[in-house]
């Protein structure tokens, strides 16, 4: 049985915490109250427990405004383990005090959009709305706008196909997840291309659904349940030697939360391992700056340095790293829809710092991170261009 099945705020694994503080100077979501970072939602948790509150609307909301980046468990000196408890904390949370309208229907529809009837609603969709901009302003019901993109016109389009490498080494599934199989069609055919070159068959799934991250992170225990387990018998029909992502949020909830001990791997640490025969050349020179995703070291444990590794490869180009680079972009998900000022007011120092490197580009390693980057590039009027580093390796990736 999973160790989500039930619903108890662990109480031992909240006394870990030594209420040291650190975790304030990395908290996304710190705006002066002490419940607004992890110190004190954990505290907010261990008096819940012990019944020295109750859980009240307030409570919730202290919880509810944490973006689980995590980068307060990568920081923690004591090693709490703060996701496991605050998922616990919310799951309670969406039973005794219910979880908002927009968060059920933003979780919903990450689960239609990948069913059967959805992905013909997203084709549709991409379809009809090809002659409008690449990304559309979409006012909030929280307040403010936000730039999203359409869906891709080649959505889902890689499902159920199979990418022979020429000269086969090993096999590779590919968990495509939902913002690369419904926004970004050309990110998924990037990772295609360059682990074909690294000698990887490349597989993917013909019936996968959303990883159930997000509905894990929320509280929401039985669609992650629901999920996890549509996504591991689709998984049992395939033969692979690891998964690879795109997406540190996926390769997150592949690693730690499917109990399967399988080898995930972020598509840039296998470049960075086996792809010392493989050149990159940009067609002019341009400088570049780089956002680590916080789900990539936070969750993945991937070492920052692999990604920088990687991109110091490409000829022509010059990497400047930016001061605020691993610190959160605000988008984590719903989480920037549900709390629009929170989340601007972190992308808003994001981009100045962004603007500070005077880089061409920004790159990620995350679709999501994407999204907000160049939402924040339209809002705060910068203009530097946006790309997935998969998408800019794979386009200067120079023939055999
Ligand atoms: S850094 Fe860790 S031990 Fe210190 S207050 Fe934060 S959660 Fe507690
Ligand atoms: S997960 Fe992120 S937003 Fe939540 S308390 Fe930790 S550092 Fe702050």
């Amino acid at each position: 049985m999973s160790a989500y099945r039930e619903i108890v705020i662990p109480e031992d694994l909240i006394q870990k915490c030594v209420k040291c503080g650190i975790c304030k100077s990395v908290c996304p979501s710190y705006h002066g109250e002490e419940g607004s970072f992890a110190r004190g939602r954990l505290a907010l948790a261990e008096m819940v427990v012990r019944g020295d509150l109750p859980l009240t609307e307030e409570i919730a909301r202290q919880w509810d405004e944490c973006a689980m980046c995590r980068r307060c468990e990568w920081i923690c000196p004591n090693d709490v383990r703060y996701k496991e408890i605050l998922v616990a904390a919310r799951a309670l949370q969406s039973r005794k005090v219910g979880k908002d309208l927009l968060s059920r229907m933003g979780l919903r529809s990450l689960e239609f959009m990948q069913s059967g009837v959805g992905r013909k609603v997203v084709r549709l969709t991409g379809l009809l709305t090809a002659p409008l901009p690449s990304e559309l302003k979409i006012p909030l019901p929280t307040g403010g706008v936000k730039f999203f993109p359409k869906p891709h016109r080649r959505s889902f389009t890689l499902r159920g196909k199979t990418f022979p490498a020429r000269e086969e080494k090993g096999k590779l599934l590919f968990f495509t997840g939902c913002m690369i199989d419904i926004f970004h069609g050309e990110t998924g055919e990037s990772v295609v291309k360059l682990m074909n070159r690294l000698g990887y068959t490349v597989v993917v799934p013909r019936d996968i659904r959303c990883c159930g991250a997000p509905h894990l992170y929320h509280g929401n225990l039985d669609a992650f349940e629901k999920l996890k387990e549509h996504n591991l018998r689709e998984l049992e029909n395939y033969e692979f030697d690891a998964l690879v992502v795109a997406c540190p949020t996926c390769g997150g909830a592949l690693l730690e939360d499917y109990d399967r001990g399988w080898e995930v791997y972020d598509f840039a640490q296998l470049i960075a391992r086996e792809g010392s025969k493989l050149k990159f050349r940009a067609k002019e020179e341009e400088s570049i700056t780089f956002h680590v995703p916080c789900h990539s070291y936070t969750a993945m444990r991937v070492n920052p340095e692999t990604f920088y590794g990687v991109m110091e490869r490409v000829e022509k180009v010059r990497v400047v790293r930016a001061e605020l680079a691993q610190s959160c972009c605000g988008f984590a998900g719903l989480w920037s829809i549900q709390h629009p000022k929170l989340s601007e007011r972190v992308q808003m120092e994001k981009m100045e710092d962004f603007g500070r490197t005077g880089a061409d580009r920004i790159l990620t390693a995350c679709p999501g991170c994407a999204l907000q980057i160049k939402d924040g590039v339209r809002k705060f009027g910068s203009n530097q261009r946006v790309t997935h580093l998969a998408d800019y390796l794979a386009e200067r990736l120079e023939d055999d």
